[in-house]
């Protein structure tokens, strides 16, 4: 059987092996009793899920906006400051979005299983100590085509108190590489470029709302003449623009901020390698697990207590009884996560002729 490393695994290993040993399924697979359902980012990042699925991109948007914020109470207590403070800022962005929307959605919260290059020896996959292959999974927020039919993959930050710089940007892994798994797993589609889609929850209350704003270039899901529903997706590849891509473009208002980046393939294939890099020494016979203490990681890390109880060199038993076996996900099953049948979402035709070999449609 493969080994499956999903990128959240990735990103614990590297910013802390104690956290990582604690907490990966691989390892001791922990995760806090007391750790109930989403939390505020989550719940927004379900209601962006209602608000681009790609069957309704066409609908008045009126009619989504409410689909959207009924999803909240299903991930928000009642009446609670998260509900309202959900609801403030989704309500603003719902205002400032429709003039940056220049792009049609997808796929909305994906996932992807990718297999892992061999950092050795270029063109193998990566294999684990008993011979058998290596596999990442990860998903994105949302994939997207813009106006010229070019795929980008977006990236939802639901964040407090700073934006998040444009080289940080540039740099983030939680970008790059989930494009990479994408571009990896569906064979035939091509990513030119990451979208931060970034929403300040701090500044929710601080902003007023604005009159709706009106889309300067709708890029609809059903377009006549043009491609759209009824056209496979190897025919959109064959309209697919030779536009230059603009390498970095920055829409912003005060809690709101979108960054396209422009990636190369020699990027995404670099990050591949480093995917490889970081299961080579994750899968080794003896990691160390070392901690690795941060003011940027710790708050948040949800093994305080036992990270500082073993700093010290005391008994962990009783602290880790707080700490059941991870729960499996709940998948919910999510409309627009699973098919491709929306037209502009119809499956490119390599992936789809592994999945149904008789339909075998003509490549790009
Ligand atoms: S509290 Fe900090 S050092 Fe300890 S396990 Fe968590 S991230 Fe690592």
């Amino acid at each position: 059987m493969r080994t499956l490393i999903s990128t959240e695994e990735l990103t614990s290993f590297r910013r802390c092996r104690r956290q990582w040993e604690l907490g990966s399924p691989s390892r001791q697979n922990l995760e806090p009793i007391a750790d109930g359902g989403l939390d505020l980012a989550d719940a927004i990042r379900e209601a962006l899920a209602v608000y681009y699925f790609p069957g309704m991109w066409d609908w008045d948007r009126s009619m989504v906006e409410r689909l959207s914020l009924a999803a909240l109470p299903r991930f928000l207590p009642a009446a609670s400051p998260e509900l309202d403070l959900a609801e403030a800022i989704l309500a603003r962005y719902f205002r400032w979005a429709p003039a940056v929307d220049r792009f049609a959605p997808i796929r909305v919260t994906s996932g992807y299983e990718a297999r892992v290059p061999d950092p050795r020896t270029p063109g193998q996959g990566l294999l684990d100590a008993r011979g058998m292959p290596v596999d990442c999974a990860g998903r994105i927020d949302l994939l997207v085509t813009d106006e010229a039919d070019r795929y980008w993959a977006v990236h939802h930050r639901i964040s407090r108190g700073a934006w998040t710089s444009e080289q940080q940007l540039r740099l983030s892994d939680a970008d790059i590489i989930d494009s990479w798994g994408w571009q990896t797993a569906y064979p035939g589609l091509t990513i030119v470029g990451t979208i931060s889609n970034e929403l300040r929850i701090d500044l929710a209350d601080a902003v007023p709302m604005a009159p709706p704003s009106e889309p300067t270039t709708h890029v609809a899901q059903n377009v006549a003449g043009g491609g759209g529903r009824s056209f496979p997706q190897h025919q959109r590849a064959w309209v697919g623009s030779d536009q230059s891509v603009e390498e970095v473009r920055v829409d912003a208002t005060d809690a709101f901020r979108r960054t396209w980046i422009a990636r190369s393939p020699r990027e995404f294939e670099l990050a591949g390698t480093r995917v490889g890099s970081i299961a080579l020494d994750m899968l080794g016979p003896n990691p160390l697990l070392y901690p690795t203490p941060s003011a940027d990681h710790c708050p948040t890390c949800p093994f305080q207590d036992p990270c500082v109880a073993m700093s010290q060199g005391r008994a962990v038993d009783e602290l880790l009884t707080a700490y059941r076996p991870r729960q499996p996900a709940a998948e919910s099953g999510r409309i627009g996560d699973a098919t491709w049948g929306t037209g502009r979402g119809a499956a490119p035709p390599r992936w789809r002729s592994r999945q149904t070999p008789d339909a075998r449609g003509p490549g790009p």
